[in-house]
C-alpha cells in the first residue's frame, strides 16, 4: 500500500469518528430546525476539524486544504453525507465550496485576499444567483439580469431566485448578461461578485419551500438587484465567460452532490434495517421477516452499489480526463443518484410508519430538502436528453 493511500485510509477513520459523533449530537438540532440557533455548536465542531487538519478538503494542499483527487474526495463525500451537516463542519458545503473552486481559478488577487480567504477560513458565506423566476433554469441563456458597465463600474439590475443561502451571505456571484448581442449565446453573459451590502442588493424573502422558510444557510432567497453598482474589479474571470465559468463549476459540484446522496441513502438504508429487525408485528415476527420489506432492502442495496460505482467511475475520468471528457458521465449519475436517493428515502419513510413523518428520525427533513435533488443542476429530464443525444450522435 502506498503512502498515499495509507494516509488517506487515515484521513477517512478520523473523517468517520468525526461523523459518528455528529450524527448523535446533531439530533436535537434537527427537530423544529433553525440555522441560526444551531450555529454555536457547528462553530465547534468546526473548530475541531480545523485542528485536526482536516478543514475544507476539497481544496489544494498550497490554498490549505488536503489536496485529494475527486475519486477520493468522493468517498469523503459520502460520509460526510451521512450526517445533516457533515459537509458544514468540513467547510465544504455548497454553494462555498463551488465558489471558492471559481475564486481560486479565476479570481484576481484582490479578489481573492476580499472574497476567497474568508471564505476558505469559514469567516464568511456566500451565494450562487444564476436562476430567474421570470426564465428557464434549464436553459439559462434565457436572463434578464444585465450588467452595464458606466465608467470604471458595472451597473446591475435584474430578479433572481433560488439564490442559495443568500440570508447572512457576505457576497453573491451574480450571472448577468454583459453582451446581448453576441450571435453566440453562450457568449452574453459574465459573473461578477456582488456584496450584499451593496446598495440595490434587496432580499425579497426567504422562499417557502416545502413548509419550511428555512434561515441562513439553510435557505433559499428571492433577491432582486436595483441599480447594484460595482467596480469593474469585482468581475469575475473575463467578459463573456460566464456560462464557462458556471460549467466548470457544475461538473465537480455535481459529483459533490451525489456522494451527498449517497452517503444519505446509506444512513436511510442503515435505519430502514435497524428498524426492520427491531419493530415486532406480532408475538414471532418483525418487519424483517416479511418478504416485501426484505425486497425494499435487496433493491435499496443494489441500488445504492450501484449509484456508487457509477460516481466513482466519472470521478475517475474527471481525474484522468477532465470535467469536459467526462460529461456523459457527470449526466447519468445526475438523475441516476437523485432518483435512487429519492427511492431509497422513500422507502425508509414508508417502513418506519408515523414514526417515519416526524423529526424524530432524519428522513423527514433530508425527504423534504433532498427533493428538489432532481431539479436543481439540471433537471432529470435535461440529463436524460443529454447522455441520448451524445450516445445517438456516435449512430448518427
Ligand atoms: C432547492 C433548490 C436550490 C437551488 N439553488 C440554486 C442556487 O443556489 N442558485 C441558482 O442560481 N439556482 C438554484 N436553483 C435553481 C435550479 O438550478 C433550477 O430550478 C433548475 O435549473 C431548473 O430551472 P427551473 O426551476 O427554472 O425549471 P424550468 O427550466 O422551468 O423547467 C421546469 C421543468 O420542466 C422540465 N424540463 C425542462 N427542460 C426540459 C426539456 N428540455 N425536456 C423535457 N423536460 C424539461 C423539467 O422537469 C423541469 O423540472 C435551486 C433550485 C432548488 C429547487
Amino acid at each position: 500500500m502506498s503512502m498515499t493511500e495509507k494516509d488517506f485510509l487515515t484521513i477517512k477513520h478520523q473523517v468517520s469518528k468525526i461523523i459518528d459523533r455528529l450524527i448523535i449530537d446533531e439530533k436535537p438540532y434537527l427537530q423544529n430546525h433553525n440555522f441560526s440557533q444551531t450555529i454555536d455548536f457547528l462553530e465547534q465542531y468546526r473548530r475541531e476539524v480545523k485542528s485536526a487538519g482536516l478543514y475544507t478538503p476539497q481544496i489544494s494542499k498550497e490554498n490549505g486544504g488536503l489536496g485529494l483527487n475527486l475519486f477520493q474526495l468522493g468517498q469523503l463525500y459520502e460520509i460526510f453525507g451521512q450526517a445533516f451537516y457533515g459537509l458544514y463542519i468540513f467547510n465544504c458545503q455548497a454553494p462555498d465550496a463551488g465558489n471558492m473552486e471559481i475564486l481560486l481559478e479565476h479570481g484576481t488577487s484582490d479578489q481573492v485576499e476580499q472574497f476567497l480567504n474568508p471564505l476558505l477560513e469559514g469567516k464568511i458565506r456566500s451565494c450562487f444567483s444564476m436562476t430567474e423566476p421570470d426564465n428557464p433554469g434549464s436553459n439559462p441563456t434565457l436572463m434578464n439580469t444585465t450588467a452595464i458597465k458606466d465608467g470604471n463600474d458595472y451597473i446591475i439590475n435584474g430578479h433572481k431566485w433560488f439564490t442559495s443561502s443568500a440570508d447572512g451571505a457576505s457576497f453573491a456571484i451574480v450571472m448577468a448578461i454583459t453582451d446581448p448581442n453576441n450571435s453566440n449565446p453562450y457568449l452574453q453573459a459574465s459573473q461578477f461578485i456582488v456584496p450584499t451590502n451593496t446598495p440595490g442588493f434587496q432580499i425579497v424573502r426567504n422562499i417557502s419551500v416545502m413548509g419550511d422558510e428555512g434561515d441562513g444557510w439553510m435557505s433559499h432567497a428571492e433577491v432582486k438587484y436595483t441599480n447594484c453598482r460595482v467596480p469593474s474589479s469585482f468581475l469575475l474571470g473575463k467578459e463573456g465567460q460566464g456560462f464557462s465559468i458556471a460549467q466548470e463549476r457544475l461538473g465537480p459540484g455535481r459529483i459533490h452532490h451525489c456522494m451527498r446522496w449517497i452517503g444519505i441513502s446509506e444512513r436511510a438504508f442503515h435505519l430502514m434495517c435497524q428498524y426492520a429487525t427491531s419493530r415486532k408485528i406480532n408475538a414471532n415476527q418483525t418487519l424483517a421477516d416479511q418478504q416485501l420489506v426484505q425486497s425494499w432492502i435487496s433493491d435499496s442495496k443494489v441500488e445504492i452499489n450501484a449509484a456508487r460505482l457509477l460516481v466513482l467511475d466519472a470521478a475517475k475520468k474527471i481525474d484522468n480526463q477532465g470535467a469536459k471528457e467526462a460529461k456523459i458521465e457527470i449526466s447519468m449519475i445526475k438523475f441516476f443518484v437523485a432518483n435512487v436517493l429519492q427511492k431509497v428515502l422513500d422507502r425508509a419513510i414508508q417502513l418506519h410508519g408515523a414514526l417515519g413523518m416526524t423529526d424524530d428520525t432524519p428522513l423527514a427533513l433530508w425527504y423534504r430538502h433532498e427533493r428538489a435533488a432532481r431539479i436543481y443542476d439540471g433537471p432529470d429530464e435535461v440529463h436524460k436528453l443529454r447522455v441520448a443525444r451524445e450516445i445517438l450522435k456516435q449512430y448518427s
